[in-house]
């Protein structure tokens, strides 16, 4: 297997927050625009109402997983399962999907796949945001996770495990990390730790004297 390339589907997850004309949090998947394609977020459920084909059929005798995309002309229509249990694994579905439109994957394979989920998280709760954070002194928590940004509980302990892997690793900053933890800032700020809040005025007076 080809190795997935994490560092590009970080890259291209800031990219797409970056070029949004408007930004609000928790980021909202099914509003996200694409310069290459129209996307259209809908529920099998709904496009089954709508159409009167019936999701066996939709989902090839349900061999389906939580989404797929299908391209038309210049429009990418997403589809997701509406009876996925939890919110928060919709939102995942669909910015995977969504992955693999920015990633212009063609193939499912076991990279792709990897690369699709890891652009999710880095939509979702990108890996800079969550490092600033922690230099803050925030109590970045699985149930912290889940609750803030809006991913499932098996999406906050994934985040969580690879920040630990990267945190010190020079090679999956990128340049636009500042811009991302800008957008971010000021949903965030208000979770930094008083203590690091009350360090950092303290280490400002020390260079000022
Ligand atoms: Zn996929």
């Amino acid at each position: 297997m080809d190795k997935p390339n994490f560092y590009r589907a970080k890259l291209k997850a800031y990219e797409t927050l970056i070029k949004q004309k408007s930004f609000s949090f928790p980021i909202e998947p099914r509003k996200i625009k694409l310069d290459s394609y129209n996307i259209i977020v809908i529920s099998l459920q709904e496009y089954s109402r709508i159409t009167g084909i019936s999701i066996e059929q939709l989902t090839s005798n349900g061999s389906f997983n939580d989404g797929y995309t299908y391209f038309k002309n210049n429009t990418a229509y997403i589809f997701y399962n509406d009876d996925i249990e939890t919110e928060g694994r919709k939102l995942w579905t669909i910015s995977h999907e969504i992955g693999h439109i920015v990633l212009k994957h063609t193939t499912q394979c076991e990279k792709n796949e990897q690369e699709a989920n890891f652009f999710a998280s880095q939509v979702l709760a990108p890996q800079c945001v969550l490092k600033q954070l922690i230099k803050n002194g925030a109590k970045v928590t699985s149930d912290y996770l889940s609750s803030k940004f809006k991913i499932s509980k098996e999406a906050s302990d994934n985040c969580i495990s690879t920040l630990s892997k990267v945190i010190d690793n020079e090679h999956i900053i990128t340049e636009y990390d500042d811009i991302i933890v800008n957008l971010f800032k000021p949903y965030i700020s208000s979770d930094y730790s008083l203590d690091s809040y009350f360090d950092e005025l303290e280490d400002r007076r020390k260079n000022f004297y």
